[in-house]
């Protein structure tokens, strides 16, 4: 039997499993005073006042006020709002068929794969699924528990609610996750922190989490669990299961590199225990790439992205963004910064100019840091905004 080529996620020791509490986007969520937000902060009172910071974020996306606003403010509900009901419980994950379909694992592969990209995926890989990047527990309240009643959340939780509550401990018992990436169109993010950027962002979240439900109810239908994973209801951390599936490689930014679409993409996924044959995990080269560069780096302007080495995080070795300054940025905008995205020299429109260019940084080592030098020289060290489009 050969072996499986090692993933570019590098692990030191065990790794350990990350507290969906601990992410920003569940603490920007603590209501202040309310019971989460006293548990969180008599566990880590040094977060209180940042959190508090973060938090003030989401009320001003929440009431926006201003002229124009209300305009900018469709939009965002436009995109992100009906994702919310594809997050209950009872959608990303259901009811498995009694009867099971069973088929050569190859086979069904080959078929999840046509079918995911039918409905909207760029890009379909399968990998083993390490329980070391399941959530250790529940920390996204806000879209099932009593939160402030504003769209795009829910005012209360669903009659009949039975999913997990903050603070639960979250079990993924599958062996395979099939992940999903998803092209965003440059010329909307090129705008950079504009209402249009988001709006592209949520769409292309709303398009991930559809297929992935879609994805999952299919395979229980076929007799066999799954879960799908999206933006509003995330049981996995999707980057690492991505890279271990061959999506892609984890880059300087934080987010998954992908040969054609670069870092310029959403990902989604779902676990399941239908057998299934294995892609093998990638290596593009982009570990020693972004050692070159630091164009993410030097374009974020919140100073989130580090210049320096990689470090060591709950067990895997990889550039630590700072997500506590990205999201206060965001906030400063009023809209999610997609700057590190468009910026990265791996997100160019994938001609075949692009593709060779891509193969060469991945095969000829010695060709990177001209290539760094070159994609400045080309595109332009410094982001520069596009125009907004008419939307
Ligand atoms: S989204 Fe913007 S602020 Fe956040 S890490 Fe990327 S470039 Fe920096
Ligand atoms: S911009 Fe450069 S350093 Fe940053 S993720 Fe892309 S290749 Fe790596």
């Amino acid at each position: 039997m050969t072996q499986r080529p090692k993933s570019t996620c590098e692990t030191v020791g065990e790794p350990v499993r990350f507290d969906e509490r601990d992410t920003v986007f569940a603490r920007e969520r603590l209501v202040p005073g309310s019971p989460e937000e006293r548990a969180y902060h008599r566990l880590h009172p040094e977060l209180a006042e940042i959190d508090r910071r973060l938090a003030a974020f989401i009320e001003a996306v929440d009431r926006p006020g201003e002229a124009g606003a209300q305009v900018d403010a469709a939009l965002y509900q436009a995109a992100f709002g009906p994702i919310a009901g594809l997050a209950l419980p009872d959608v990303v994950d259901g009811e498995v068929a009694p009867e099971q379909v069973e088929a050569d694992p190859a086979r069904m592969a080959a078929r999840i794969k046509a079918l995911a990209r039918r409905l909207g995926a760029d890009d379909v890989r399968i990998g083993p699924l390490n329980p070391a990047w399941v959530y250790s527990h529940r920390g996204t309240p806000p879209f099932f528990d009593d939160y402030r009643p504003n769209p795009p959340y829910f005012s209360g939780i669903p009659q009949g609610y039975r999913g997990l509550k903050w603070s639960d401990p979250i079990e993924v018992p599958h062996r395979y996750g099939i992940a999903m990436a998803f092209r965003q169109d440059r010329d909307l993010l090129c705008t950079g922190g504009t209402p249009y950027s988001d709006f592209e962002v949520g769409r292309v979240y709303g398009l991930s989490a559809l297929v992935a439900v879609q994805v999952a109810s299919y395979i229980r239908a076929l007799g066999w669990p799954a879960r799908a994973h999206h933006l509003r209801n995330y049981g996995v951390l999707v980057v690492p299961v991505a890279v271990d599936a061959g999506l892609g490689e984890l880059g300087r930014c934080g987010y998954l590199i992908h040969p054609r679409l670069g870092a310029n993409l959403r990902l989604a996924c779902v676990t399941t225990d239908l057998p299934l044959a294995l892609d093998p995990p990638v290596d593009l080269g982009v570990q020693g790439f972004c050692e070159k560069c630091l164009k993410c780096a030097t374009n974020c302007p919140s100073g989130a992205i580090p210049k320096g080495d990689k470090t060591v995080v709950r067990g895997v070795r990889k550039w630590q963004i700072d997500p506590v300054k990205c999201l206060l940025y965001w906030g400063h905008l009023g809209s999610a910064c997609t700057i590190c995205q468009v910026v990265c020299p791996w997100s160019k429109p994938p001609t075949l100019f692009h593709r060779l260019v891509a193969q060469l940084a991945t095969h000829v080592p010695a060709s990177r840091r001209f290539l760094v030098w070159a994609d400045g020289r080309v595109y332009g060290a410094r982001f520069r905004p596009s125009s907004a489009p008419e939307l």
